[in-house]
């Protein structure tokens, strides 16, 4: 590949099987860590071993908790340092993930919280609540919300 090309490799668990295949089928471009995850920084998001190359999201080796929020901050990071990587060879000196993850518990009808955290299992919280208490607006916030932010946010690089 030249500078100029770059492999994002996604695709949620479906990635990890094509890491595999790459292993398996074309030994120059072997993505895959030992346990078939794709290989990257865990903070650029850019491959170890092959700088052109980069992951996000349920295929990457990131040790964070799996989930649509983490790939949420992980997008921009890796749109940052992939330009930079293609314009000038090298990442960003100002975008990095910290393993940002959360997860929607429902505790009880119409009654939920959000566990927000990073790589280091701190709590990471992006509202100005404490959101670890369940509350009938986090509830809301699941049920209305976020379904909207996903498909009309996320989905069109809005949010
Ligand atoms: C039941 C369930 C509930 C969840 N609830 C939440 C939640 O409440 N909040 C949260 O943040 N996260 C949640 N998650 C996790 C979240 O869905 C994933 O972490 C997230 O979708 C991963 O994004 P991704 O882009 O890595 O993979 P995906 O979202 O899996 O996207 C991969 C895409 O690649 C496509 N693809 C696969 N193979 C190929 C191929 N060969 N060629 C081209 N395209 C291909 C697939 O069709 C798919 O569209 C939940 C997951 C599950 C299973």
């Amino acid at each position: 590949m030249s500078h100029h090309q770059v492999l994002i490799v996604g695709g949620g668990t479906a990635g990890i099987t094509v890491a595999a295949q790459l292993r398996r089928k074309n030994r120059t471009l072997d993505v895959a860590n030992a346990d078939g995850w794709v290989e990257v920084d865990h903070n650029t998001l850019q491959h170890t071993r092959f700088p052109n190359v980069f992951s996000l999201g349920d295929a990457a080796g990131t040790p964070n908790a799996k989930t649509g929020a983490a790939v949420r901050k992980q997008a921009p990071v890796l749109v940052a340092n992939m330009l930079r990587v293609m314009k000038e060879d090298k990442v960003t000196d100002d975008k990095r993930y910290f393993g940002y993850t959360s997860c929607p518990l429902t505790t009880g009808y119409g009654e939920m919280l959000l566990a927000e955290f990073n790589y280091k299992n701190e709590p990471d919280p992006s509202l100005p609540i404490n959101t670890k208490k369940p509350r009938k607006s986090m509830w809301i916030l699941k049920k209305y919300v976020l379904p909207q932010l996903y498909w009309k946010g996320m989905l069109r690089g809005r949010a």
